[in-house]
């Protein structure tokens, strides 16, 4: 199938490892020119070498922003606009805020949690809707997690599965605003991917539980996801990368878990 992304334009934010990591090198084998960030220029810089090799994809563009901040989302999206003048794709995406119980965090702990997952969000698309809405078309992804929909087992994880239901919230009612104007809003929720965020997370539930992190994995896939195993970033990145494309023209408003079956809800 042609996903029809020969030359389209896309960011995908916090791309050196992980999830936007594999997103940005679906999209570079799909012939799209790409623009990825991390904080860090020596990491997103090297994961961009790393994709161009793999791929023979010449148009990627590493930038080194911290999207905790507006001056970080400013420097991606400006920096992308310079570089390729046109944006069709957005992939919002961030770090993930720390595990903690309700009583472990402070409102420090909180405000850095809503200025990462939150406004990094807000930001970034207030920054793409003007390139967009000049092209008449756009597609955004927010990558966010299945915690939106069933907090996840362990519940150490309060930040995120609070602060997610609001970028979901945004992304409902933007798709409904901006679908005249041609620009689809859709996310994608991750479950359990193998990535070094799930093994951060198995090692703090495991440190809760007085057990190894490895166990926690095995109970995981022994019980609660059908499919029996993580999902590999790949497969993540599969469905990131076709939503965001033309091809899902039809495609609004829409959240799509891809967790191997591990949610139980019917919808
Ligand atoms: P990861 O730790 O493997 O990668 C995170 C990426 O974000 C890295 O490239 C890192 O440099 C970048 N990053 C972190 N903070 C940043 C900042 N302030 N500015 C710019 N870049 C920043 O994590 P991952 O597994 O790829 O997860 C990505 C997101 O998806 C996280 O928010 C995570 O909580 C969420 N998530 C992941 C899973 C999963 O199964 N892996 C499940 C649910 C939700």
């Amino acid at each position: 199938m042609d996903l029809g992304l020969t030359g389209k334009v896309a960011l995908v934010a916090a791309a050196s490892k992980g999830l936007g990591r594999a997103i940005a090198e679906e999209f570079a084998r799909e012939g799209a020119k790409v623009a990825m960030c991390s904080r860090e220029e020596s990491a997103i810089t090297s994961a961009a070498e790393d994709i161009e090799r793999k791929t023979g994809n010449k148009s990627i563009l590493p930038v080194a922003a911290d999207l905790s901040t507006r001056e970080g989302c400013e420097v991606f999206v400006q920096n992308a606009l310079g570089a390729f003048r046109a944006l069709d794709i957005l992939i919002v995406n961030a770090g993930g805020p720390p595990p903690g119980r309700f009583d472990d965090l402070d409102d420090t702990a909180w405000q850095k949690a809503v200025d990462l997952t939150l406004f990094s969000a807000v930001r970034l698309t207030r920054l793409a809707l003007p390139q967009m809405r000049k092209q008449k078309s756009g597609s955004i992804v927010y990558s966010t997690s299945t915690s939106v929909r069933q907090p996840t087992q362990y519940l150490n994880l309060i930040l995120s599965n609070a602060i997610r239901a609001s970028v979901h919230g945004m992304l409902k009612t933007l798709s409904s605003d901006l679908a005249k104007e041609g620009i689809r809003v859709n996310a994608v929720q991750p479950g359990r991917i193998a990535t070094d965020r799930l093994v951060q997370l198995d090692t703090d539930t495991a440190k809760r539980q007085n057990t190894t992190p490895e166990a926690i994995r095995k109970r995981y896939e022994e019980t609660v996801i059908p499919l029996g195993r993580y999902g590999e970033p790949a497969e993540y990145a599969a469905a990131v990368v076709f939503i965001a494309s033309p091809k899902a023209s039809y495609i609004n408003g829409v959240s799509l878990q891809v967790d191997g079956g591990m949610l139980m809800s019917m919808f």
